[in-house]
């Protein structure tokens, strides 16, 4: 991913489910991710979740993967002003804000890349 202006890095045309495990995002600059909640669950950004320190990035267990936990409904996926979106999990927590700064730096399909 090289020069693509970050306005349309950090924006979305669409949201859609695209099982009840996982949703996917188009990008305005017309990237698509698919972002399973078992995955964001685990790797939350919130305070809560990750303390103080750098967020380590996790693998989802295979375990998992093979047998996806979460699920929509009872999860629940909205925006957050113009940045972000916010997730209500299955075990209620809520206080995760997903920005889309974050969402595309772990863009399962463009792991690696630097997004900044
Ligand atoms: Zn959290």
């Amino acid at each position: 991913m090289t020069g693509a202006p970050s306005e349309l890095i950090h924006d979305y045309t669409e949201i859609s489910w695209n099982s009840p495990h996982e949703f996917k995002i188009v990008w305005a600059d017309g990237h698509e991710s698919l972002y399973s909640l078992d995955f964001l669950r685990l790797n939350c950004p919130c305070a809560g979740c990750q303390g103080h320190g750098e967020q380590i990035y996790k693998d989802l267990p295979e375990d998992v993967a093979a047998n996806p936990k979460e699920s929509a409904p009872p999860a629940e996926v909205w925006p957050v002003g113009d940045y972000a979106i916010g997730i209500r999990f299955s075990d209620g927590h809520e206080t995760g804000i997903f920005s889309f700064r974050f969402l595309r730096r772990y863009c399962p399909a463009s792991q690696g890349d630097a997004i900044e």
